[in-house]
């Protein structure tokens, strides 16, 4: 069994966002691997766990600037066997599509090590929130997809998944290979313990850049993105604050402050 999880490495949530050319300034001081992607990895470290020792590899997987090698550092602390980090010059700008090709043409050139059964991503990543990636990267690849997972099993050369929808809890099986995208409740994700850390300093990562996984650069980047970013500028500071200082009757100001508004 072969496991390919994708993390995307994303601005901190609690930094603060800036633009350039249109899209999200990145810088290495700020960023993270998408927290989304915890789940991710935890989904695939469980199935591996599931499997007699051996029988089962976890690569992760990530495209992105020369940073977004912290993105697949952090999977190897968390336990994945492998880490693959693409990075080229000529994929900035990259759309879905883009950043889809990128990563199908990774998960082939994995393949060269034996046939990937399946392919977790996390349900969004928190800086672009499309949640498009992963049936992209299905179709791609010419997998089955199978999205929105709160539970995911492995059986029989199945995958089999439970999707909550509001009215509706649904099961939905799909022949392997696969790409599964697994929510924040599908499991809990683990911390990194001190042992995996230290481990995962040795452990190497291999960086491609297109030429090594056979894609065009006329294929990826900004001039064959398919959407274009009109404009990007950062939301007016909110003037409807108030903040409220504790000295005792607080709790009683907030309610107030929330009956007021017809909020609770
Ligand atoms: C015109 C245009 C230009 C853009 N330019 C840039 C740019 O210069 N730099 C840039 O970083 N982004 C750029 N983007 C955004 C980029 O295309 C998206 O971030 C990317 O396609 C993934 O979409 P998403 O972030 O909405 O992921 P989602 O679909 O919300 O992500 C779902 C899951 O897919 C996986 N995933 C997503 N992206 C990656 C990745 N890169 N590596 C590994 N796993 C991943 C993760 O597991 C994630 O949880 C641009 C977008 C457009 C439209």
């Amino acid at each position: 069994m072969r496991i390919v999880v994708t993390v995307k490495f994303v601005p901190d949530l609690q930094s603060t966002r800036s633009f350039t050319d249109g899209t999200v300034t990145r810088t290495a001081d700020d960023g993270t691997m998408n927290e989304l992607d915890e789940n991710a990895v935890e989904a695939a470290l469980l199935i591996k766990e599931s499997f007699p020792e051996g029988e089962c590899e976890v690569y992760a997987l990530t495209v992105g600037g020369p940073d977004a090698v912290g993105a697949v550092r952090k999977a190897l602390q968390l336990g994945v066997d492998h880490a693959v980090h693409v990075s080229d010059a000529a994929i900035a700008g990259s759309d879905v599509f883009g950043t889809a090709t990128v990563l199908a043409a990774a998960v082939r050139e994995i393949e060269k090590d034996g046939a990937v059964d399946l392919v977790i991503t996390g349900m969004a990543a928190l800086d672009g929130l499309t949640s498009m990636l992963p049936t992209a990267l299905a179709s791609a690849l010419d997998f089955a997809q199978l999205t929105l997972a709160s539970h995911l099993e492995v059986t029989d050369g199945a995958a089999t998944i439970v999707r909550h929808l509001p009215d509706a809890h649904e099961t939905v099986t799909a022949q392997l290979p696969a790409v599964v995208s697994v929510t924040d409740e599908a499991n809990k994700a683990r911390y990194p313990g001190f042992k995996l850390i230290m481990a995962a300093r040795s452990k190497p990562v291999t960086t491609w850049a297109l030429s090594d996984i056979g894609v065009d650069p006329v294929r990826v980047g900004a001039m064959a993105a398919r959407a274009t970013v009109v404009e990007a500028s950062p939301r007016a500071p909110r003037d409807n604050r108030e903040i409220i200082t504790d000295k005792g009757e607080g709790g009683k100001q907030l309610a107030a402050f929330l009956i007021e508004r017809g909020l609770v």
